[in-house]
């Protein structure tokens, strides 16, 4: 078999990050990986760096839209200095009811998943603008598309229902969860001996958890959008709803129209709450342990908030899993800050999860339960990327 290499393109608000695996002969090696960040400045960064970490393009360009930005990605990859990619992978957080599958990239399915932006308003949209230039820049290569929603299928309809009249849900209102790729990585990382009871937290910027029975995702704590469960560094997480209505009567007292209140309300609960909100100080877990440590109350109150929503979450989903066998956090957070590990953990005895304060000191991989633990507790990076190449080499051969 020939080289297959495979381009991941993961975009957010300000930034498009990518990578080129060699997928040929049931290979999976990272080639380079790169990203064109500060979309929307004059003063933006185009980096690619190989394998061994050595930058090959190291750029600070004028990046005025995003069209400019995917564009350098694209003549990159067709200068001939790069092995141009036979296959794409996109990744997508929600792609509504009826795209439930990984599969390859029309302009309809993207018109189709597009109905269904405000399901994951903050990504949808910039998922669905990088698939089209993709696929009008790369002519002949196969897209496919990766969802997030994908893991969460497996969701039985008692969790995936939400109690609302029938004529929203009819419209495809329920949960879908997010972070599924992460999720997915982490089961494919423990394979051959998946625990058959499982929680994996995934806390970054934004945080979600998961209950993971053999190998299926059971339930997890994002609803409909990313905005529910978890609180993370800019969003409310699950809320009584008549908070919402509260601050939606608010807001329309000054608003010209509901399509401008309810605008704002969404950059209320999405953009202005969370760890930003309650410590009116940062959304960077960085920023709020410093904070703690100078003595700052709201940086406590909010990292508090998290980690004791965090431990509530677990004693649920172990209550739903009857048991639990392993603990695994993954994320920005859940990597590298032991104080939130320490934190979440410290009330969770009685459920058999027991951190080794010593083991716990690290960053990176590792196993981090007490020896008196019953139950594993591990710290695992995600491997996403892998993930989505994984399925486009599947998709590729369907
Ligand atoms: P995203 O959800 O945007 O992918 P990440 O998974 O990169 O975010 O996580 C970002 C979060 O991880 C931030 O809150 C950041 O402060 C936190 N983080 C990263 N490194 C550290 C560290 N060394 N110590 C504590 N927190 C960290």
């Amino acid at each position: 078999m020939s080289s297959l290499p495979v381009l991941v393109l993961n975009s957010g608000s300000s930034s498009i990050k990518f990578s080129v695996y060699e997928a040929g002969n049931g290979e999976r090696a990272r080639l380079f990986e790169g990203a064109v960040d500060g979309i929307g400045t004059d003063l933006g960064k185009f980096w690619i760096k190989n394998a061994a970490g050595t930058k090959l393009v190291d750029q600070t360009p004028a990046l005025p839209n995003r069209s400019v930005a995917f564009k350098l990605v694209a003549d990159a990859l067709h200068s001939g200095e790069f092995p141009a990619p036979v296959a794409i992978g996109h990744r997508m957080v929600c792609g509504g009811p009826t795209v439930q599958e990984n599969q390859r990239i029309t302009s309809e399915l993207i018109d189709e998943m597009e109905r269904y932006t405000a399901f994951a308003p903050l990504h949808t949209p910039i998922a669905c603008y990088i698939m089209r230039e993709a696929l009008r820049l790369f002519p002949g290569v196969p897209n496919f598309v990766c969802l997030d929603s994908y893991f969460h299928r497996t969701m039985p309809e008692v969790v995936r229902h939400m109690p609302i009249p029938d004529e929203y849900s009819a419209m495809g209102v329920r949960r879908y969860g997010a972070h599924g790729i992460s999720y997915e990585s982490i089961v494919y990382q423990l394979q051959p001996e998946v625990p058959e009871k499982l929680i994996v937290a995934h806390l970054g910027n934004g945080s979600s958890i998961s209950a993971i029975l053999q190998g299926q995702c059971l339930d997890t704590s994002m609803g409909l959008t990313p905005t529910g469960g978890i609180i993370s560094g800019t969003r409310t997480g699950d809320i009584d709803p008549g908070v919402l209505l509260f601050i939606l009567r608010e807001i329309a007292k000054t608003a010209q129209s509901a399509s401008e209140a309810a605008d704002k309300l969404e950059t209320v609960v999405s953009k202005k709450s969370g760890l930003l909100g309650v410590s009116q100080l940062s959304n960077d877990m960085r920023d709020l342990r410093e904070a703690i440590q100078a003595g700052n109350a709201h940086a406590r109150l909010a990292v508090d908030k998290f980690t004791w929503t965090i431990a509530r979450w677990i004693g649920s989903f172990v209550a739903e899993l009857n048991g639990l066998d392993m603990l695994v956090f993954t994320g920005g957070i859940g990597e590298n800050d032991m104080a939130s590990r320490a934190e979440i953990c410290a009330g969770l005895d009685a459920l058999g999860i027991v951190l080794d304060a010593e083991r716990n000191n690290v960053r990176g991989p590792a196993m981090i339960s007490a020896k008196n633990s019953r139950v594993a507790v591990r710290v695992i990076p995600p491997l996403e990327d892998l993930i989505i190449v994984n399925h486009v080499v599947r998709l590729m051969g369907e």
